[in-house]
This record gives structure tokens, C-alpha cells and sequence, in this order.
């Protein structure tokens, strides 16, 4: 078997509200496999998702460095962290480092609002795609179509949870969201159905294995992947190897 990598968990050290530090996750993955992870911050070290009229601060924006730099300390030879740069409204993609190999962007309904029409985005925008950096985009339905058809055309969107928090699988399938060659998914949380329906319809190599650590279990989310009935290959791909060839394109 090539590298596992988990594709998608969160990691903090401020927010202390869950088990989500660097050694909650690695004690909860002894023995699975998984030899590498995909991290960003959790949502509460980023901005107020429990206010929908947050406004940004300066203590919010040292928060957020503090927290979005935090990940590039975590990690070693065996067991590698590959973080992403958490973007918020104040678009400070000046404070990605070369460590970053890509950009998560998070926004559920009811929480504040990503200023899509501040200068700042658009340049913000610019800047990752000179970068060649995935973004993890996580937001409402009609704002995921916009940023993937109109905002930043061009930039490779990783859908997290096969589109269940973005408004839905099957609303993407009926969009053609899924056929756009710079999507890609992840199967953080989504049902074995839906990962399976996927596979057969829009192939292997734009889908990667998450777990949503620490929302979602990442030995039961790597075991929903195990028991797919496709071959090792298309496995080997889905669990590591599509990452791979992803990040291998970002020129930072
Ligand atoms: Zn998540």
C-alpha cells in the first residue's frame, strides 16, 4: 500500500473546546495507517461562527495567524503534516508560507458572510492561483457555484464531504459540478452511497480520502474506503496518490 494520507482535519491550539490537538489526532490514528494528514485550523480559532454579524478585529486577525502558523511547527519525518492556509475576510494570503500547499475557505449558512466583492478577494483570488494552490471550499450551494464558475475559474476546489455541507451530492450531479476537471471531492463524513455513486460516475483520481477529525472518526472513515469493491489501484489512489498529484502542481 502507498502513503495513507487524510485529507482533511482540523487542528488547533487555542481552541480547546474539542480533542483536536496534533496528539489527539495522532493517538487516535495509532494503528490505522495513516502516515501523513492534510490540517487547518478549526473554524473558532478563524472567526466567530456563532455570530452571523462578526466583523473582523485585530485581536481575531493575531488569533488567526497565530493559529494558521501554528501548523507549520507540527509534524516530522514519519509522520508529515501538510498544512493549509485558513483565508478570511481580510484575505492575508501575504502570511502563506512555502509549507502551505493549500488554502481552506469555510463558511456554513447563518455564520458571517466572505466579502466577495472587497478588492482584497478578487487579488486574494490572484495570488493562489499564481500559487497553483487547492482550496478546500466549503460554503453555501449558490456561492460554491460562484466561486467555481465565475470568481476564481482556473483554481482547482476541493468540494469537502462529497458537497453533504455545500448543499448536497446530488444538487452538484445535476449542476455538472462534478464533471469540471478542476473539482475534486473529499469523503469526509459522506455515506458509503454516495462515495460509491460518485466513483462510478465521475471516476477515481479527482477523490480523496478525508476524515473531518475531529467531527468524523478517521479509522471509520478509512475503513468506508477499504470496503469499496474497486480495485487496490483505485484505492491506492483515492487514499493518497490523487493528493499527491495535486499538491505536486502548487508552485510556491
Ligand atoms: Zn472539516
Amino acid at each position: 500500500m502507498n502513503t495513507i494520507i487524510d485529507a482533511h482535519a482540523h487542528c488547533g491550539i487555542i481552541d480547546r473546546s474539542m480533542p483536536q490537538s496534533f496528539e489527539d489526532y495522532r493517538s487516535q490514528i495509532q494503528g490505522s495507517g495513516i502516515e501523513a494528514v492534510v490540517m487547518f485550523s478549526p473554524v473558532m480559532e478563524i472567526y466567530d461562527r456563532h455570530r452571523p454579524n462578526f466583523e473582523d478585529n485585530a485581536k481575531r486577525q493575531l488569533r488567526r495567524k497565530i493559529s494558521n502558523e501554528y501548523l507549520l511547527t507540527i509534524g516530522n519525518s514519519d509522520f508529515k503534516v501538510i498544512p493549509y492556509f485558513f483565508i478570511w475576510n481580510d484575505f492575508a494570503v501575504d502570511q502563506i508560507k512555502p509549507q502551505h500547499k493549500g488554502i481552506k475557505w469555510h463558511r456554513h449558512p447563518h455564520e458571517p458572510v466572505y466579502h466577495y466583492d472587497d478588492p482584497k478577494c478578487k487579488k486574494g483570488i490572484d495570488e493562489i492561483k499564481r500559487r497553483n494552490m487547492p482550496v478546500v471550499l466549503e460554503e453555501e450551494f449558490e456561492n460554491t457555484l460562484y466561486f467555481i464558475n465565475e470568481l476564481a475559474v482556473g483554481v482547482k476546489v476541493i468540494i469537502p464531504h462529497l458537497g453533504l455541507l455545500n448543499g448536497g451530492y446530488y444538487a452538484f450531479v445535476e449542476k455538472g459540478i462534478w464533471d469540471n476537471p478542476n473539482v475534486y471531492a473529499d469523503t469526509a463524513l459522506a455515506s458509503s452511497r454516495d462515495i460509491k455513486d460518485y466513483i462510478e460516475n465521475f471516476g477515481h483520481d479527482r477523490i480523496l480520502f478525508g476524515s473531518d477529525f475531529p467531527f468524523g472518526d478517521p479509522n471509520e472513515e478509512l475503513c468506508k474506503i477499504l470496503d469499496l469493491s474497486i480495485s487496490v489501484e483505485k484505492k491506492e489512489m483515492i487514499l493518497g496518490l490523487n493528493l499527491k498529484r495535486l499538491l505536486k502542481h502548487s508552485n510556491i
